[in-house]
């Protein structure tokens, strides 16, 4: 009899894995092995799980296990190196295991389809395989043997029926040879006839990075390439990725989300001569499952994804690199919120091979693990030839009359850059729409979202009045609903109301406003972004979509629109933040040859942060604000969690909270806890948030606490009338 129990990961909000008995039909004799996927039942349906584990003893008495109903796969889908990062995950998240295994898997898969061998066309010998073969390999299975000879007389490859007429058609054992990566599909060809770019010759600080990284490249080892922008980073990335793929392995590339741009794909098409697959939040299943399978066996040699794709499953990983590492995009903000930079750093350990951390604004956090020795730091100090830093002028824009929040020297600024032949300016303000709220110049009356504690903001082109966070639109008020006043007046400005005051000012001149509602529709950001190349739109005005990534070297001025936004912010990250993005966006002007400026309007030009950045650098203010966080007792000198809850009424995510407190109290010694206290913006999309902020000195003590605490929260009374759930390392507070 099979007395094996199968320990399974079944997608559920639920903090276990479930034991199973094997499938009725299952002889004893199949091997099982974690990482393939079980169909079993669950509840009154039916669920696709993972195996995680086989067992010899379930802690429940046999008479209550249930058989699972199918095992899937015949192979792990899941490699084990990726099993150990989901686990890691899952204990260090604290998040229910179903949920964090389910995040692995291509939706697809997770769906229970087939995992996709039986498209396959024929195969054809990898140069690995090839290698190997003429050095005998494999000595002890002749069948596989027999096949890689086959194929290395034809080298070309071989369809599954030409296959046939040699050899029975063994899926089985050409399905390990492709494991090996010794054999590869075809179609799934990488286009070896390819021209590729020659690499430019590398600059001192370029060499010695890449030296660093090279000399590293067996073992685990973090580098922090601090440059500032424009200093060959990307450069950089691509060398070490080059020697990566002549050692027959792949390299893993992290990018924001908003840094997938067409230009950096672009440019690794360019140079690399291998298939690349392409993850990120906008493929479709199936695209999805395209790449992800090109990436788990071999035949994309190099991977480029946004957060998720550090999921990416890999036959043979050589490099990790994550770039703009310090963007926010990174951390998951629902349901699993992992970071997707810390689960690089420990797959890169894991997997014994180097990452690399890349931005021109690194994250406090990371510089404080060169501070303490844990990553190395690699500096671009200057930009490539002869293009230099841009200058930034602070405009106090006190008793200034502003147009449409323009001020007249800001205005004078962009039209001598203007009269520039060929001359671009850029316009940043992380607001989209019109204006952030309509007044109602009698009453004082604010239109206000009855769903959340926000203001809808006027969409004029739409005509519509839109919640920023929960959604809820409706149309423009014709009269005040307080005081029935037909004076209602858009307060405040948007990059809609930015973009309409400047083609008042330059009639003459094509203007691109670029932010999440000019882009929605497929194609239009390429459209806009191909019109600014070709210096058809020469002003351009946007969003924080502006600031990542893109290379416009016509652009000579940028103007910050709302300097203040930022400087006091609730969140005590709130100030790095600002500077992150003052110094990207400056990072924007003047990349080529010519010089650039910027220019950001503020009411607070004494503001210390402020002042720090702009006279001495991101570093300097970078080592004042660390001062700071050391003093104030916050990360990374402490170590946080903070558990959230909500519901439609205000009291039981109160109640809920001072019950885990309480609880809490039983359970630990100097942990500190602070709240429960109401969300920032405590009413969202009709529901009332609070949160409980849970700190202490060492990560270690924080997650025993949590491993304590958070199994026992589900019994707690209050907890059926909430939803709650826990960040770990929150990135924000909210
Ligand atoms: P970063 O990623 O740090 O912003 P990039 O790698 O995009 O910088 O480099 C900025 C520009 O300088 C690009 O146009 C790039 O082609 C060019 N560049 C980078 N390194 C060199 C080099 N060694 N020689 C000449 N041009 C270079
Ligand atoms: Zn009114
Ligand atoms: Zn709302």
């Amino acid at each position: 009899m099979d007395r094996r129990i199968l320990r399974i990961a079944v997608p559920s909000p639920l903090y276990q894995s479930f034991d199973y008995l094997p499938p009725l039909d299952c002889p004893p004799y199949r091997r099982l092995q974690p990482g393939v996927r079980v169909r079993v039942p669950f509840g009154r349906r039916f669920q696709v799980g993972l195996l995680l584990e086989v067992l010899e003893e379930s802690a429940l008495p046999p008479e209550k296990l249930r058989p699972a109903l199918e095992i899937l796969d015949d192979e792990p889908l899941i490699p084990p190196d990726l099993m150990d990062l989901a686990e890691w995950g899952q204990r260090y998240y604290h998040h229910p295991p179903g949920e964090v295994f389910a995040t692995v898997l291509p939706i697809l898969l997770r769906q229970g389809h087939a995992s996709g061998h039986s498209t396959v066309m024929g195969w054809r010998i990898t140069a690995a395989g090839l290698a190997l073969y003429a050095e005998g390999e494999p000595r002890r299975a002749s069948r596989q043997r027999q096949l890689l000879e086959i194929l290395a007389e034809r080298p070309s490859g071989m369809t599954i029926q030409q296959l046939r007429q040699h050899v029975v058609g063994d899926q089985r054992n050409l399905r390990i040879l492709w494991r090996k990566g010794w054999i590869e599909t075809l179609g799934d060809a990488p286009s070896i006839d390819r021209v590729c770019e020659a690499p430019l010759s590398l600059n001192l600080d370029q060499r010695e990075a890449v030296a660093a990284i090279d000399q590293a490249l067996d073992g685990f080892q973090a580098f922090l390439l601090d440059g500032v922008t424009g200093s060959g980073k990307t450069e950089v990335y691509l060398r070490i990725v080059q020697t990566v793929l002549a050692r027959g392995r792949q390299a893993l590339i992290l990018v924001p989300e908003i840094g997938l741009t067409p230009q950096l794909l672009a440019r690794f098409q360019e140079r690399l001569n291998v298939r690349l697959a392409v993850l990120h939040s906008a493929l479709s299943n199936k695209e999805r499952l395209v790449a992800w399978q090109l990436a788990r066996n071999g035949s994309a040699a190099v991977v480029i994804g946004t957060r998720s794709a550090v999921f990416t499953p890999l036959c043979n990983p050589g490099v990790i690199i994550i770039d703009e590492e310090h963007d926010t995009s990174f951390k998951q903000q629902e349901g699993f919120r992992y970071h997707a930079r810390d689960l690089a750093i420990v797959r890169a350990r894991q997997a014994s091979v180097p990452i690399v951390l890349g931005s021109a604004t690194p994250a406090l956090e990371s510089l404080y693990n060169v501070h303490n020795g844990r990553y190395r730091h690699l500096r671009l100090p200057s930009r490539v030839g002869s293009s230099q830093e841009p200058s930034i002028e602070v405009l106090d824009v006190r008793h200034q009359t502003l147009d449409e929040g323009l001020s007249t020297p800001l205005i004078e600024r962009l039209q001598a850059h203007l009269a520039q032949p060929d001359g671009q300016v850029m316009l940043f303000l992380n607001r989209r729409g019109f204006a952030p709220t309509l007044i109602c110049h009698e009453c004082g009356w604010l239109s206000q979202c009855r769903r959340c504690d926000a203001h809808l903001t006027v969409h004029w082109k739409k005509r519509r009045m839109i919640c920023h966070h929960c959604g809820l639109e409706q149309s423009i008020e014709v009269s005040c609903p307080a005081c029935g006043s037909v004076d209602l007046r858009a307060l405040g400005q948007g990059t809609e109301r930015i973009e309409q005051a400047l083609k008042r000012v330059f009639p003459d001149l094509g203007i691109a406003r670029i932010d999440r509602d000019s882009t929605r529709r497929k194609g239009s950001l390429q459209q806009l972004l191909n019109d600014i190349q070709q210096g058809q739109r020469r002003i351009l005005i946007g969003t924080q979509m502006l600031a990542k990534g893109h290379h416009f070297p016509n652009v000579t001025l940028v103007g910050i629109v709302d300097g203040d936004q930022g400087l006091f912010g609730a969140d005590f990250r709130a100030g790095e933040r600002m500077a992150q993005l003052i110094v990207q966006v400056a990072g924007r002007a003047g990349r080529a040859d010519k010089l650039g400026s910027v220019v950001i309007q503020t009411h607070h030009p004494q503001h210390p942060l402020l002042r720090v950045l702009i006279s001495e650098g991101y570093a300097a203010f970078a080592t004042a604000a660390l001062g700071e966080r050391r003093q104030a007792l916050l990360p990374p000198y402490t170590w946080q969690a903070l558990l959230r809850a909500e519901a439609v009424s205000r009291e039981a995510p109160h109640a809920f909270l001072d019950e885990a407190r309480q609880l809490a109290a039983t359970l630990a010694d100097g942990i500190e806890l602070y709240g429960p206290v109401p969300a920032p913006m405590e009413r969202r999309a009709g529901r009332y948030r609070s949160q409980l902020l849970v700190q202490t000195d060492q990560r270690g003590r924080l997650h025993r606490f949590l491993d304590q605490w958070v199994g026992r929260l589900v019994t707690l009374k209050a907890t059926r009338k909430v939803r709650w759930s826990l960040d770990v390392d929150p990135q924000d507070l909210f």
